[in-house]
């Protein structure tokens, strides 16, 4: 079971409380003629998602509170959310979290 704290409203729940909206942070091909568009690039648009062990950057909807979306960065081994943090914001950068937790284990 997943336990997430929304960063807007606080609510906290469980997924069921939730919807997970997939990969953050994913980059519609830039073009003013989607016709210049190459299928590769729509493809990976599409359907290429990444499935890392550990770190994964995702989309959060909170559906008991605000009904808000944010981004989360959860682990993807222990299922503990590591950072909550806006839409609209980049991907944080947690490798230096990562080194202080693999020094003090
Ligand atoms: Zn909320």
């Amino acid at each position: 079971m997943l336990l997430i704290t929304c960063p807007v409203c606080g609510v906290e729940g469980d997924e069921t409380d939730f919807h997970c909206g997939g990969e953050a942070h994913i980059k519609r091909p830039a073009t003013d003629n989607p016709e210049d568009i190459s299928a590769d690039a729509q493809r990976d648009y599409l359907y290429a998602r990444k499935n890392p062990r550990g770190l994964h950057f995702e989309r959060w909807q909170c559906l008991r509170g605000c009904g808000k979306w944010f981004h989360a960065a959860r682990d993807t081994t222990t299922l503990v959310f590591e950072k909550y943090y806006g839409i609209t914001e980049p991907a944080p950068d947690l490798s230096q979290d990562s080194a202080d937790k693999s020094t003090r284990s």
